[in-house]
């Protein structure tokens, strides 16, 4: 029987305690279906995006395990590792661990990037119950002989998916050979493409699977559209969608470089908007005094790339708009997954140029939807909304064409960039209306004509 409430799962008081404490009440289905399964000591596949709780569901049958048989950790070692792709992430794990653990001795440390070795050399010396760990910076660790795995009893590897995404695949193998054969292992991605099935094959001993979200969708609560616009007009809808959006929760911008990142909160804090970036050149204190900022609402907007984001979890975003499409579609279900976290709603809001079409054609085989067109905004572009609508491409995207990187958009059946755009009109999305009647566009000329 799936349990209703955590009453009902086999876990120690104290943390019944700091679940209580957390206002936490009913287990999301990742942890009403993982929990007890964890508890019984087998390996498990989970199969579930950002947002579902998953990391309460590895959690809290760890921590019980350690209450339940506690033991001095060799030098040098850990009981538990998590590995997980950004220091964000393994920031957040590490303070939810500080959460539901509150009433367990454990000890636990952090090793990530950025930040200098030896205080995390310092940490491990006498060895720990926890380490929450990215890969890079622990394999480093491993080969110069400050941390040793051979005593891992419970291994967890986050967000698989995005691991590999950043290359992370040769260092994850490296670790993984490192960790001794008898260990209880977990392994959560949002997606399962054949590399993750193999890696997770390697690792997994006859695994229970566990799937939350269907493989490849969106999160359902997000309110999605897209809007089909030049690259030059999204500044200005951007601060129109801001405008809109003042004092109704907080919004995430992604760019995708951090060159552009750093741009865009010039440009829209110049407009009068308060708005901080994140990415992987502003340092780790930096980073987080943001993130915190963000966090407790002092900060209403934050600018990020998708690495940077990765781990975000704040709960009162309501808006993420995606200035730049990713050029990864599954990157699109990370950001979205920003917003709708827990049982908040939210709305995400994608700006489609015709150089990034092909983009936003991947996106939507993904998530095997079409998203609804926004067609009242003023800088509609009527004519990519028109091809798309037809099933046809720009002839300006292609995959190495993003829109941060210029070159040369005129002419064509995408060129010229105000006589496509619809003057004034009101702002609200229209949702799923189809494209305004009396104009089309005739995709192999991309001159447009009335009907
Ligand atoms: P995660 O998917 O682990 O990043 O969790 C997403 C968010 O849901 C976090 O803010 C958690 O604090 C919150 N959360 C996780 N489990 C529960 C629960 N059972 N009840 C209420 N909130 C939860």
């Amino acid at each position: 029987m799936i349990p209703t409430t955590f009453e009902e799962l086999a876990l120690a008081a104290p943390i019944k305690r700091a679940l209580a404490e957390q206002n936490y009440t009913t287990p999301s289905p990742i942890q009403a279906q993982s929990i007890p399964i964890l508890l019984e000591g087998k390996d498990l596949l989970g199969i579930a995006q950002t947002g579902t709780g998953k990391t309460a569901a590895f959690s809290l049958p760890i921590l019980n395990a350690l209450h339940e048989k506690p033991k001095r950790p060799a030098r040098r070692s850990t009981r538990v590792l998590v590995l997980t792709p950004t220091r964000e992430l393994a920031t957040q794990i590490s303070q939810s661990f500080d959460a539901y653990g509150k009433g367990i001795r454990f000890s636990k440390t952090l090793i990530f990037g950025g930040v200098g070795k030896n205080p995390q050399i310092r940490a491990m010396k006498n060895g720990v119950d926890i380490l929450v760990a990215c890969p890079g910076r622990l394999l480093d660790h491993m080969n110069e002989g400050d941390v040793d795995l051979s005593g891992v009893e419970y291994f967890i590897l986050d967000e698989v998916d995005r691991m590999l995404d950043m290359g992370f695949l040769r260092d994850v193998k490296k670790i993984v050979a490192a960790l001794p054969p008898k260990k209880q292992s977990l392994f959560f991605s949002a997606t399962l493409a054949p590399s993750i099935k193999d890696l997770a094959n390697k690792i997994l001993n006859n695994p229970a699977h566990v799937s939350i979200e269907p493989k490849r969708t969106t999160a359902e609560k997000v309110d999605q559209r897209v809007c089909f616009i030049d690259k030059e007009a999204k500044k200005d809808l951007l601060l129109q969608h801001l405008e809109e959006q003042r004092n109704k929760g907080l919004t995430i911008i992604f760019s995708r470089t951090k060159h552009g990142a750093n741009k865009l909160c010039k440009s829209i804090n110049s407009a009068g908007f308060e708005a901080e970036a994140i990415h992987g050149n502003r340092s780790q204190p930096q980073r987080e005094r943001t993130l915190d900022k963000f966090k407790s609402g002092r900060l209403p907007i934050l600018v990020a790339t998708d690495v940077a984001a990765r781990g975000v979890d704040v709960k009162d975003v309501t808006l993420v708009i995606n200035l730049d499409l990713p050029n990864e579609a599954e990157a699109y279900v990370h950001r979205i997954g920003r917003t709708g976290r827990a049982d908040a709603s939210g709305s995400a809001v994608s700006y489609c140029s015709p150089e990034e079409h092909e983009f936003f054609i991947d996106i939507e085989k993904l998530i095997q939807k079409k998203l609804p067109v926004d067609l009242d905004h003023p800088y509609h572009h009527e004519e990519l909304a028109d091809l798309h609508s037809r099933g046809l491409k720009s002839h300006l995207s292609t995959r190495d064409n993003g829109s941060n990187r210029g070159g040369g958009r005129r002419g064509g059946n995408s060129g010229g960039g105000a006589n496509r755009r619809r003057g004034g009109g009101g702002s609200g999305a229209s949702h799923g209306r189809p494209p305004s009647r009396g104009r089309v566009s005739d995709g192999s000329t991309g001159r447009r004509r009335r009907r």
